[in-house]
């Protein structure tokens, strides 16, 4: 066997793809940079192991769910003032998951939750931290499953392995007895065990509304607050930006381009 082919024999049995693409362009640059045996070494596995990271988080991205991808980087903080971007950044590092604390986005359409919530789930998945994004409708309806095979304490239990749940969209559909039930035991579920991020259109005072009862959303605000980062945005929406607004009525076709 030649020396190429016994290294890509050795590459592949040892699964390392990433390594054997850089090998060469690395085996040339340390013979003409003279390195050390011990620095090609790492430069080599090195190679492998980014390579892993990254595709680790991809998949946790797309296993997560997130209905768009939206970086932190892309948020425009001159349009969002109420909000501070140090808060994010410090959010970003993630202490938050590790004390398991919750994060909770409040703030009227288009100032920006879905997408840090999406942003700060995307870091927690490059972080090597599995993320679960869905609407609260859709998290009522996954529970209302479980409930109906008998089996919502242990896809609870299941969820709760996740060390962050995202529950999008609280209060945009009023909560029926039973939704609300669940969304209470998701939350408290997590307790002191998990992070939630979640977001509302709806302050806080509004919860008994969104939830039908004024005892489930004192007790679900509790719980989902005792060890939180609670974020009120205010505003205007981002996606009417530019546009004359100011009570200015738009015709029926501005409004489907915005949308
Ligand atoms: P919300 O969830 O508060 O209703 P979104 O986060 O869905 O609002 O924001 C609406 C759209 O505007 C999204 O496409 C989002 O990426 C964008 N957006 C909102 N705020 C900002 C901002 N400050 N900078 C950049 N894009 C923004
Ligand atoms: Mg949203």
């Amino acid at each position: 066997m030649t020396q190429t082919a016994e290294l890509s024999h050795l590459f592949r049995s040892l699964k390392a793809p990433a390594a054997a693409r850089a090998l060469p362009k690395l085996a040339e640059r340390a013979r003409a940079e003279e390195w050390t045996y011990e620095r090609f070494a790492e430069a080599l596995l090195g190679s492998e192991t980014s390579s892993r990271e990254a595709h680790g988080g991809e998949s946790r991205i797309r296993a997560a769910r997130f209905p768009s991808r939206k970086t932190l980087e892309e948020f425009d903080w001159t349009f969002q003032h109420s909000v501070k971007k140090d808060v994010l950044l410090h959010l970003a590092q993630l202490d938050f998951l590790l004390g398991k604390e919750n994060v909770v986005l409040l703030g009227p359409p288009g100032t920006g939750k879905t997408h840090l919530a999406i942003a700060l789930g995307i870091r927690a998945c490059l972080a090597g931290h599995r993320v679960l994004f869905a609407t609260a409708t859709e998290w009522v309806a996954r529970l209302l499953d479980a409930q109906r095979l008998g089996r919502l304490s242990d896809e609870l239990r299941r969820l709760g392995r996740a060390p962050l749940a995202i529950v999008d969209e609280v209060g945009y559909v009023p909560f029926d007895p039973e939704a609300a039930k669940l969304m209470f035991l998701l939350v408290s579920s997590r307790y002191e065990r998990a992070s939630v991020v979640m977001t509302s259109n709806k302050p806080f005072s509004a919860w008994g509304e969104v939830f039908g009862d004024d005892v489930v959303a004192t007790a679900m605000i509790d719980r989902l607050v005792h060890h939180a980062e609670i974020l009120s945005l205010k505003g205007d929406s981002y996606r009417l930006r530019g546009k004359e607004l100011a009570g200015a009525r738009l015709r029926p076709d501005e409004n489907a381009q915005l949308r």
